[in-house]
């Protein structure tokens, strides 16, 4: 048993010669290109989908792979060491883990960062887990939405302070016009009280959008 074992990972370590895949967590080798082991996958806690009411008439469901908890919650925060990567394996285990491939939707929006904090970090982990959402969908990005005030970091605020906080913080691209009537998806990497999705799903309201839909890695329960 620990011969064939062994002789295992020997021929793993061979082929990974080649092209070496490790798991984004815990750095094991693996034989395949997916960010993470099947040990990690098996300790992440899923969560089901909710449906967020945006009108009276509409809801918005949000596909999200786990609890804000590790594995995922260490590829999420990577993000403030520039981990640019692991925010694009983010999108890749979005796409494979939930029923967002199972969906019909014609455009992928983005969650922006505010220019400050993308001047910061370099680059906004939403748009990086859109790419890899847009390249296996085929569908294209879409940036219908702007920053239009800062937004103060929304830990240690209540629910009722959040939603005060990202009221109106959002304003339609100058081309947005151009996609009145469309199926959307919002991505972004962690929904905490939906207030933000509310918010983007506010602004879009005049487009007339056929669906709104989100796409997230981790959903935060408040237990
Ligand atoms: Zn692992």
């Amino acid at each position: 048993m620990f011969l064939m074992t062994l002789c295992k990972q020997y021929l793993l370590a061979i082929k990974n010669l080649v092209i070496p895949f490790f798991c984004t967590y815990c750095r094991v080798m693996i034989d395949q290109n997916y960010p993470l082991c099947e040990k990690c996958i098996g300790r992440m806690r899923p969560v089901a989908s909710v449906s967020l009411r945006i009108s009276k008439k509409k809801v918005m469901p949000v596909f999200a792979v786990s609890t804000y908890e590790a594995p995922l919650r260490s590829l999420v925060q990577s993000k403030k060491y520039g981990n640019r990567l692991a925010s694009r394996q983010l999108g890749v285990i979005i796409w494979e883990q939930t029923a967002l491939s199972h969906m019909l939707f014609d455009i992928i929006v983005p969650i922006p960062l505010h220019w400050t904090r993308y001047a910061q970090r370099g680059f906004n982990q939403a748009e990086e887990i859109a790419f890899e959402i847009s390249k296996k969908s085929g569908k294209p990005i879409i940036p219908l939405l702007e920053r239009s005030k800062k937004t103060i970091f929304q830990v240690g605020l209540s629910r009722q302070e959040r939603s005060e906080n990202v009221k109106d913080v959002f304003i339609l691209s100058k081309k947005a016009f151009l996609y009145a009537g469309q199926r959307i998806v919002f991505v972004d990497d962690v929904m905490t009280t939906g207030a933000t999705l509310y918010a983007a799903s506010r602004a879009v309201g005049v487009l007339k959008p056929t669906q709104v839909m989100a796409a997230v890695a981790c959903r935060v329960i408040n237990s």
